[in-house]
């Protein structure tokens, strides 16, 4: 499988590389030259699969080359076997033609685990067979830096650095970061925000001198690992509600669209999905895209859903590329305008195309602790408030119900106790057993002023398991 760039300019790639590639060398986005494309029987066939050996189905085109197949199955089922649910995504019923997807049973309570569990073991076996190490450098505002280092603590070929806003991230957020232990864990606090620990990742990318050769890998939402991994769950929900001989749709909670566009890839892939909803919170640039044609950046506004806390999607170019044709020349224009503070419209029939598939809905602070309060009086169940907006835009924007409707559970509620203390339920989740002991737990963090220079001197002087690179 070969991979080409959203902007047309870069050389094409194969799947090792585009592994370790991050951003495309024009600045634009990695994706299959051709997606691979599955029958109906074939995709029938895989009904009652275990999610390791369905995973090894739906991937197995894409690292085709790189990956030697028992190689791939051997670390999708060590990947998927560290869920604490033996289903690793089981379905939960809502209503009468209702489902909620759990995404959250793997070891950080979030849908990004599926990614990063696998894109550590990726990594590793790739690099052992280069004799190669790399440093990842990774900015969070929670959710991801805690994915990214529990997917890289067994890497023995990776050193991860992860920086988040001193002070400024939920206590569980942090414990879930800095009480995972070992020579190759790095956290940061950097005393800034958010945006000045992804400026220095950013610039550090720029400008890799105080590396000393060594690669730095990037394992935010726009590595096309995760988004692979992601369209796995798909036809995991699908094939358990009677598809491919039956349509199904998905309600998908986002903010950088990587989630949903795995979703498109799957309906690409042969899996019928009639409809995708994308749900948003406050910060709705896609939502205004969907709705009005409008791609244009907003103020940054704080939500009781801080992981959808966004201005700009940085995988709606993936979707641009395919709507204009795969046209990278249109896309590195579109995307220059944007940089210059314009924002776009794309020609109507493109928007028209668009539409066909995809619905969108804003939910604010109010409406989510609003549902989140009336899915527990209905059913019993807690939901964060990132699925509290899936199943609000789901109930909201559905076209049929007699089509089964799958809202993904991005995030376990123990998470974000903020929103479900507000949505007054008079419940407050616990922990899972796994992480009952979570603030009794050893912390390792060094907290560093907001200056480039001495973060890069703190990698440099310990990338390679703690030692000087
Ligand atoms: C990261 C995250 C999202 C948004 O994911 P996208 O990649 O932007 O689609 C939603 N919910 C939770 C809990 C997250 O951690």
């Amino acid at each position: 499988m070969r991979y080409i760039s959203t902007r047309g300019q870069a050389p094409a790639l194969n799947f090792e590389d585009v592994l370790l590639a991050g951003l495309a060398s024009d600045g634009g986005l990695y994706v299959p030259e051709n997606l691979p494309r599955f029958t109906q029987e074939e995709i029938a066939s895989w009904a009652g699969l275990p999610y390791h050996e369905l995973a090894f189905r739906v991937m197995r085109p894409f690292v085709a080359g790189s990956i030697a197949d028992a190689d791939f199955k051997k670390i999708l089922e060590a990947t998927y076997g560290v869920f604490a649910h033996s289903a690793v995504a089981p379905l939960r019923q809502l209503d009468g033609n209702e489902w909620v997807l759990e995404l959250f049973h793997g070891p950080t309570l979030a849908f990004k685990d599926f990614a990063l569990q696998l894109l550590g073991r990726l990594l590793d076996h790739v690099l052992s067979k280069r004799g190669e190490r790399v440093v990842i450098m990774g900015a969070t505002s929670g959710d991801t830096g805690s994915a990214a280092i529990e997917g890289c603590k067994a890497c023995e070929h990776v050193d991860i650095f992860i920086m988040h806003p001193h002070n400024r991230v939920s206590e569980v957020q942090r414990r879930q970061m800095t009480t995972i232990l070992g020579e190759n864990i790095h956290n940061i606090a950097i005393e800034g925000n958010f945006d000045d620990c992804q400026e220095m990742v950013k610039a550090s990318f720029a400008d890799q001198g105080f590396l000393k050769g060594t690669r730095l890998v990037a394992v935010n939402s726009i590595n096309w690992a995760r988004i692979m991994a992601q369209i796995v769950y798909y036809f995991h929900a699908a094939l358990q509600l009677g598809g491919p001989a039956r349509s199904v749709t998905f309600s998908v909670p986002t903010g950088n669209f990587g989630d949903i566009f795995a979703g498109y890839l799957a309906r690409n892939m042969g899996l019928p999905i009639s409809q995708l909803i994308v749900a948003t919170n406050r910060n709705d640039i896609l939502h205004r895209f969907m709705s009005g044609n409008q791609y244009v950046k907003g103020d940054l506004h704080p939500t009781l859903s801080p992981s959808m806390d966004i201005m700009v999607s940085s995988n709606f170019e993936r979707l641009l590329f395919d709507l204009h044709g795969r046209n990278g020349a249109a896309i590195a224009g579109l995307m220059d305008t944007f940089k210059q503070g314009g924002g776009f419209s794309v020609e109507d029939d493109r928007w028209t195309e668009a539409r066909k598939l995809f619905d969108s809905l804003a939910v604010n602070d109010e409406q989510t602790c609003e549902t989140i309060a009336e899915v527990y009086k209905t059913c019993g169940e807690l939901l964060d408030p990132h699925t509290a907006i899936g199943v609000r835009a789901a109930r909201e924007c559905r076209r049929s119900l007699a089509v089964p409707m799958v809202t993904l559970g991005t995030a376990h509620p123990v998470k974000f106790p903020e929103a479900v203390e507000k949505a007054g339920v008079g419940q407050s989740p616990a922990l899972p057993a796994h992480l009952t002991d979570l603030f009794q737990r050893e912390e390792r963090c060094t907290v560093l002023a907001n200056d480039l220079k001495a973060v890069q001197q703190f990698v440099a002087a310990h990338g390679n398991r703690g030692k000087p690179l």
